[in-house]
């Protein structure tokens, strides 16, 4: 539609006083290159969509590995340059496109991570984080949240917040949920008063250790090189702490449970926390691989080092229904969200500060 163009005369807000043609956004303007804060144009909401206006947009360790993709890569999934990062949105309604009902302007939101098409088989069977629509969503080939406004495709990817302030419910939609989807997958493997293991305690470690703590009795072990990061894990709930993964980590599990433990969580997935991890899960254990490290396995012998009667799996993003799980136990004071604030012209130290291990809380950008 042409700029100015209306879709139709009950979107008299679709441009409010003040918001401009533009604004400013940190994008990915070109492959292998840094991203840059950078001018982009001001979407307007079509039929069936919601502007947001970003209160907070979480920062995930996967942007980094975004703006280091190789240009063919991403355009072999169908994405195009530039666009703006950001997955992770809490704000505001700004303004609806024709047809929305159930949302009014200022209402506080969270943006459901992955984008979904609500209609195709994964989607019915409530397994949308599978939908193809997923495979380029908001902060991943298309405009996402480190900008001061975002457009949503469908008011079904709104959650609408009950206490939660908007500026810091932005993580619980990727850090949160996806953590809660790995170890909700595991749980059936996890035994009363078992062990269950976080590699990586980060921002979806940290979550991760939350829910196990609240859904399961099992004893939980938190590993991470950086000692800060534990000794948070043992605030959120972390019963034993392991500085690693080193080549000790595999065999430290197994003396702490005798029989390895129930369930392993890698949130690293690189080849040596993959190799600690599947050597530590006892039989009839879960794996899950998380962590988009790009781990590979040489030389070692699958037959011997998966769990015997177990579980290996791996899955990209949570489902909506994770994301509403998350958000009610946020919203009900009985999930800990804690955030470190960076306002949008500070975003690339952010992720320095991500990478460095030296954020408490997950990192949250506050674009206005
Ligand atoms: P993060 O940087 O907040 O946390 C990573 C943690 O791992 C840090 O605490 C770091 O100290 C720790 N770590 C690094 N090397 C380690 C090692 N060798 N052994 C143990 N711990 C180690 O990152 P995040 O945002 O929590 O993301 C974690 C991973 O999950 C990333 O790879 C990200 O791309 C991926 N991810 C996957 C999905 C999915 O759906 N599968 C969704 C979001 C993020
Ligand atoms: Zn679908």
């Amino acid at each position: 539609m042409p700029r100015g163009a209306r879709a139709h005369r009950t979107v008299p807000s679709a441009r409010l006083p003040g918001m401009g043609d533009t604004m400013e956004a940190y994008r990915i303007v070109e492959w292998e290159h840094p991203p840059q804060l950078t001018e982009a144009p001001v979407p307007e909401p079509g039929p069936g969509q919601v502007l947001v206006e970003v209160a907070g947009n979480g920062l995930c360790h996967s942007d980094i590995g975004m703006a280091r993709m190789p240009g063919a890569i991403g355009e072999a999934i169908g994405w195009k340059v530039p666009f703006t990062l950001g997955h992770e949105v809490g704000g505001r309604v700004a303004a609806l496109g024709a047809g929305v009902t159930g949302f009014a302007e200022g209402d506080p939101v969270a943006v459901i991570s992955p984008r979904s098409c609500g209609h195709c088989s994964w989607c019915v069977r409530g397994e949308d984080n599978n939908c193809r629509d997923s495979f380029a969503g908001r902060g991943y080939g298309m405009d996402g949240g480190l900008a001061r406004y975002v457009l949503v495709h469908s008011a079904r990817e709104l959650v609408k917040l009950r206490t939660l302030d908007p500026t810091v419910a932005g993580p619980l939609t990727d850090a949160g949920a996806t953590s809660y989807h790995a170890v909700r997958r595991a749980l059936p493997r996890i035994r009363p008063g078992g062990t269950a293991v976080v590699i990586g305690a980060g921002g979806l470690g940290s979550y991760a250790v939350q829910h196990l703590r609240a859904l399961t009795t099992a004893q939980v072990v938190a590993v991470d090189p950086v000692p800060a990061r534990l000794d948070y894990a043992v605030e959120l709930g972390a019963d034993v702490t392991m500085e690693g993964v080193t080549h000790d980590t595999a065999g430290d599990i197994l003396a702490l449970t005798g029989e390895g433990a129930d369930a392993v969580l890698d949130f690293v997935g690189i080849g040596s926390t993959i190799l600690a991890g599947l050597r530590a899960t006892r039989r009839g254990g879960a794996f899950a691989l998380v962590g988009a490290g790009q781990g590979q396995l040489e030389g070692v012998s699958l037959f011997d080092v998966l769990p015997k009667d177990g579980e290996v799996f791996t899955f990209q993003a949570p489902t909506i229904a994770d994301t509403l799980d998350v958000i009610a136990l946020a919203d009900s004071g009985r999930l800990r969200v804690d955030v470190d604030l960076f306002p949008l012209d500070r975003v690339a130290e952010a992720y320095e500060a991500m990478e460095a291990g030296t954020l408490r809380g997950r990192a949250v950008v506050t674009p206005t």
